[in-house]
């Protein structure tokens, strides 16, 4: 990335020496991606968006359409989208489109359990997994599906879905089911961060039911939209049909503007200097090195080692940058407690479904929070600090 002058040492030098300094308590529990603003300010208003107040006031917007509250201009930018970078097939399948992804994973566990012939369905992801599934598929206490917990310990008989993350929230590995029994079984692929930026695109995914979301390819996760690549028409009937009760279609005033923020990124994407996922991927990275570096400079935390691999998109071997760091501590103690001691916020590992000694950081946020937990987690790399 040219244009916007990251450097490896530090994202923005504003604000930071008073940062540093600054007691306050940084929030890398949620991964709320508000990095990306740097980028769409210097956009200006390329992506601007006027609604005049007698438009997009009726409920539908495609009768014809099975996702009948689907924009036809969202449509096609999704489907532009995921064909200049690679990452998704989009033909022979329907679009849902979804207040966020979140609603379209319980659409989708909704969907693909009353469709099951056997209820409850268990509901499994393997370790560690993605918190919210577990709250997704308990908080209504459906007698439609049930929470089983790790995947690869699974051993219920009976239907069942499984979550599929890839790249992995919280550990950013590449994954694929692990249950693979010949029957009984569905996946819900969650590709929230199949994204260049987060990931090298090695091959098109083509799965029965996968789920995007816009929160977190460009930031724009207040806009509340995602959707769902279905190939089965009765499952994507079902999944309308839970939105229809839950809210009615989706905002339009969202869809437009995703929809010409999606275009913006399929028309820039191969010119360098103003492409998207090329500022992106400077910008994980360079977070990447630089906690790479206080961790490899003490013996008291973890990080996974993430492999290259041949992006399709760059056309070359890139590493993986995770949207969360998978830290771990050495020794057998609550990191998350130390983190909090330290005024640092974090997901416990126990969240999801592993031990206290990990967290998940979001490696979303401002520059100036990454760079004090940056170097509050210097602070206490040292081991002497950390025994319990
Ligand atoms: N799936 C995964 C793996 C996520 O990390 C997130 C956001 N944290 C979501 C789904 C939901 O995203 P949203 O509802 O903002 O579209």
């Amino acid at each position: 990335m040219i244009a916007f002058g990251n450097s490896k040492k530090s994202d923005s030098d504003s604000n930071k020496d008073n940062k540093s300094l600054s007691d306050g308590v940084i929030n890398l529990d949620q991964g709320d991606p508000t990095m990306f603003e740097e980028y769409w300010m210097k956009m200006k208003d390329r992506c601007t968006v006027v609604i005049p107040a007698w438009d997009l006031m009726s409920y539908f917007s495609d009768t014809k359409n099975v996702c009948w509250f689907l924009e036809p201009e969202l449509e096609k930018a999704i489907k532009a989208l995921h064909g200049a970078i690679g990452n998704a097939a989009t033909e022979e399948r329907y679009i849902v489109v979804g207040t966020g992804s979140s609603q379209l994973c319980q659409a989708a566990l909704f969907a693909l359990s009353s469709l099951s012939e056997v209820k409850p369905v268990s509901i499994v992801a393997a370790v560690p997994y993605y918190s919210t599934y577990v709250e997704e598929a308990s908080y209504l206490q459906s007698k439609l599906y049930k929470w089983e917990g790790d995947a690869r310990t699974f051993d219920k008989e009976g239907p069942y879905i499984e979550m599929v993350t890839s790249p992995n929230n919280p550990d950013g590995t590449m994954r694929e089911p692990v249950v693979n029994r010949k029957e009984g079984g569905k996946v819900i692929h969650d590709f929230a961060y199949y994204w260049p930026h987060y990931t090298p695109i090695t091959r098109r995914e083509d799965q029965d039911l996968m789920l995007f979301t816009f929160s977190k390819i460009t930031g724009h996760a207040g806009s509340r939209i995602g959707w769902a690549l279905v190939k089965d028409i009765d499952v994507a009937k079902k999944m309308v049909q839970y939105l229809t009760v839950n809210s009615i279609g989706v905002s339009k005033e969202s869809q437009i503007r995703a929809t010409k923020i999606l275009n913006e990124l399929t028309k820039t994407c191969r010119t360098q200097s103003e492409s998207f996922f090329e500022y992106g991927y400077e910008k994980m990275n360079s977070r990447w090195e630089r906690l790479r570096e206080v961790v490899d400079s003490g013996d008291a935390f973890t990080i996974p080692n993430h492999p290259q691999a041949f992006c399709n998109f760059f056309g070359k071997t890139i590493s993986s940058a995770p949207a969360f760091a998978w830290l771990g501590l050495k020794a057998e103690r609550d990191l998350g407690s130390l983190l909090k001691e330290n005024k640092v916020l974090t997901r416990g590992g126990d969240r999801c479904g592993c031990a206290k000694k990990y967290v998940r950081v979001s490696m979303l946020s401002r520059d100036d929070d990454y760079d004090v937990f940056l170097h509050r987690l210097a602070t206490i790399k040292d081991l002497k600090c950390i025994e319990p």
